[in-house]
């Protein structure tokens, strides 16, 4: 089976309602490639006003939601309000968010169930540090991130991998070709043998980590890469350069 090239804008903690309108707008009049999916992630306070700008068929995703349904949870957001607001997507597990938030494989995994099983599609993120990539650490890191992801769901096809490298995210050092290659096609190994053939051929594997308008298409023709996780360049003009990546 194919598997539909996806791409998935990260904007960060970045934007205004001038700018963000500006990005929906401008990609909502873009000559796409209808071959590829697209998901944003506004930051939550403009999630709505993306939605309402953004042409039906581009998706939006939260960069973030709470794995309990509703209640006393000061600051967070639920599956049920993404739903509610039309929003279909989410990001877990960043390394922004294990790193500087100190999310936890099992709370990634958590989180990644709940929104799942509430009908939200997760990009889901995964990757090693320079030092653990200098100590050849990388698969067995990656691996141990899939372990707990993978003891807490059971349906996959909400779910989109990203590999993103934490030594290529806004660093402007991209992963080589074959450096993407080798973890995405390790990655899907592990699928196979831990999961099933079905999820290892149908799930989608993103790389990101500096992702841009030139080193985009090179990266597209790897065999196991369906697409981007893209942060800085998705709010640039060159984004659409991205989506298109394989036109
Ligand atoms: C990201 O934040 O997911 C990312 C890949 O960032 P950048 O493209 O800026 O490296």
């Amino acid at each position: 089976m194919a598997r539909k090239f996806f791409v998935g804008g990260n904007f960060k903690m970045n934007g205004t309602i001038e700018s963000v309108k500006a990005i929906a707008k401008n990609l909502s009049e873009a000559q796409l490639d209808p071959n590829v999916d697209v998901v944003i992630a506004p930051p939550t306070l403009y999630l709505l006003l993306v939605r309402e700008h953004l042409k039906p068929g581009l998706e939006v995703a939260a960069q973030n939601v709470f794995d309990k349904p509703n209640g006393a949870f000061t600051g967070e957001i639920s599956v049920l309000q993404l739903k509610d607001s039309g929003i279909n997507w989410t990001i877990l597990g960043h390394s922004e968010r294990r790193t500087i938030l100190g999310e936890s494989d099992e709370v990634v995994a958590s989180k990644t169930k709940f929104a799942t099983e509430g009908g939200v599609g997760v990009i889901w993120c995964c990757g090693e540090s320079l030092e653990e990539r200098e100590a050849g650490q990388t698969i067995a890191v990656i691996e141990k991130q899939l372990a707990a992801v993978a003891a807490k769901i059971g349906d996959w096809s909400k779910v989109v991998i990203a590999y993103e490298p934490i030594w290529a995210i806004g660093t402007g050092k991209v992963a080589t070709v074959q450096q993407a290659q080798e973890v995405h096609e390790a990655i899907r190994k592990w699928l196979k043998a831990n999961v099933n053939d079905k999820v290892a051929e149908e799930t989608r594997i993103l790389y990101g980590g500096s992702v841009n308008g030139k080193n985009c298409k090179e990266l597209a023709k790897e065999k196991d890469i369906d697409g981007f996780l893209v942060g800085g360049a998705s709010l640039k003009p060159e984004f659409v350069d991205i989506i298109n990546s394989n036109l």
